[in-house]
């Protein structure tokens, strides 16, 4: 792997985002974090590097195209460009601790989720383009979900469309590109102990730990793993594909 690429991970102050940045900035790359959490945002970077040499961060909302052009350009001026783009940033609303049934579910909520999940990974994808083309290298990573592989015990529609929907944009983004040298993969997770999943509560996650065949919930670090194999030189070879990480509960 060349020393200087550069990786934007969205939605990277907390949780799977947070642990992929830790994990790529210990592979050598330079990390860019943005979320819409400006505060965490910068506890976040003075925690991976408080040199900020080889990492930056930006207030940014992936749903807002102004937002990632203007934060795509920062990347230009202090790194040279976006060589890495992991989709990560994403919302799954939940009502005390549950998911909304479809019948319940506010259309507003709906377009909100597949906001943030969908379009915010599109735009995303759509704004590092350009430079990976002229670099004719790049790797682009959507962390879809479980809940877009089967039905969900935890998650609600809007979420598992999004989630199928980065499966789709996947597919077809990768055909585009890969002549170009850009490789565009998903990760679908299962249940992975974060912020997030903490929304749940301890009974629906004790619940999902029984359908586990390797008897243990997921941790952040089994995601950055796989992403960081498939942002890899190695992985030039695979792409379009999903890799599901859930300790075997979508097999039974
Ligand atoms: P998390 O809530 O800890 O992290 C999500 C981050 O995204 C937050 O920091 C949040 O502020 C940020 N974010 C939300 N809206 C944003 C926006 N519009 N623009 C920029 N940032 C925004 O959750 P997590 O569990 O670490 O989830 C990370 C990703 O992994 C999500 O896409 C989630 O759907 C997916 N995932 C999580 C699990 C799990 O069990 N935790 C399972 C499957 C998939």
């Amino acid at each position: 792997m060349p020393a200087a690429k550069t990786a934007l991970i969205t939605g990277a102050r907390r949780g799977i985002g947070f642990e992929i940045a830790t994990k790529l900035l210990g592979q050598g790359f330079a990390v860019v974090i943005c979320d819409t959490d400006a505060e965490g945002v910068g506890k976040a970077v003075q925690s991976l590097d408080k040199s900020g040499q080889r990492v930056m961060g930006q207030c940014c909302d992936v749903r807002d195209e102004a937002s990632v052009a203007s934060l795509i350009q920062a990347v230009e001026v202090k790194f040279g460009g976006i060589d890495v783009l992991v989709n990560n940033a994403g919302i799954s609303p939940k009502h005390n601790g549950k998911r909304a049934p479809v019948a319940q579910t506010d259309v507003s909520e709906w377009r909100e989720v597949l906001d943030i999940n969908l379009t915010g990974a599109f735009i995303c994808s759509k704004l590092v383009l350009p430079h990976m083309k002229s670099a004719r290298w790049g790797r682009i990573v959507n962390i879809s979900s479980q809940a877009a592989r089967t039905a969900s015990m935890i998650a609600g529609a809007h979420y598992a469309a999004s989630k199928a929907g980065m499966l789709a944009m996947a597919r077809t983004l990768a055909a585009e590109v890969g002549p170009d040298g850009i490789t565009v993969n998903c990760v679908a997770p299962g249940r992975i102990m974060t912020p997030m999943a903490d929304e749940a509560g301890e009974q629906a996650n004790a619940e999902y730990l029984k359908r586990i065949p390797v008897n243990r919930l997921g941790v952040p670090a089994d995601v950055a793993n796989v992403v960081a194999f498939l942002v890899s030189e190695e992985a030039s070879f695979l792409t379009g594909t999903v890799i599901d990480i859930n300790g075997g509960s979508l097999m039974i």
